[in-house]
């Protein structure tokens, strides 16, 4: 197994996630950085929900493979996400454009 240092991880069908902003701060502005902890956040959640790494490119719940450009490419959950989140009971808002 490698060892790609955490930016965050949740356990499946689980109760817990943590995520850490110390790689995803790196070399970006703050409000950069911000947004790539909030995708994070999503993508953690979203495994306490049950939900594995999807295979759409830009799905927020993609595996970042250790690299956070991959979470910066992430832009929101793809259909097949939110259908599962929505069998679950849990609604997900729609994309909130960026200003
Ligand atoms: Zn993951
Ligand atoms: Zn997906």
């Amino acid at each position: 197994m490698v060892d790609w240092g955490v930016i965050g991880l949740g356990s499946l069908d689980g109760r817990s996630c943590v995520i850490s902003p110390f790689r995803t701060a790196r070399r970006v502005s703050a409000l950069a950085a911000r947004d790539r902890l909030a995708r994070v956040a999503v993508h953690e959640a979203g495994h306490t929900f049950n939900l594995e790494h999807c295979p759409s490119s830009g799905c927020l719940m993609q595996d970042a493979n250790g690299k956070v450009a991959t979470t910066d490419r992430e832009d929101d959950l793809c259909p097949v996400c939110r259908r599962a989140l929505a069998a679950k009971g849990i609604a997900v808002p729609d994309k909130v454009a960026k200003p």
